[in-house]
């Protein structure tokens, strides 16, 4: 399976952006639930039922200042 399950998303509390990866565990089993932290504020962004791995990485954009 290709990793292209890279998505944009965008903080409900701060309002940046960044993207969800979900990376396969590498075996089969339970789906649990993940929760999508905003790697900015760590504020929930919701969620996903996966049995893989959610990593969340900041979108540098134009204009944003890297802290
Ligand atoms: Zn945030």
């Amino acid at each position: 399976m290709l990793d292209n399950s890279k998505n944009i998303y965008k903080c409900k509390a701060c309002g940046k952006s960044f993207t969800v990866k979900i990376s396969n565990a590498g075996y089969p089993g339970g789906k649990e639930r993940e929760n999508i932290d905003c790697p900015w504020c760590s504020v929930e962004n919701g969620s996903e039922i996966t049995s893989g791995i959610i990593t969340t990485h900041k979108v540098i954009t134009e204009g944003d200042v890297v802290q």
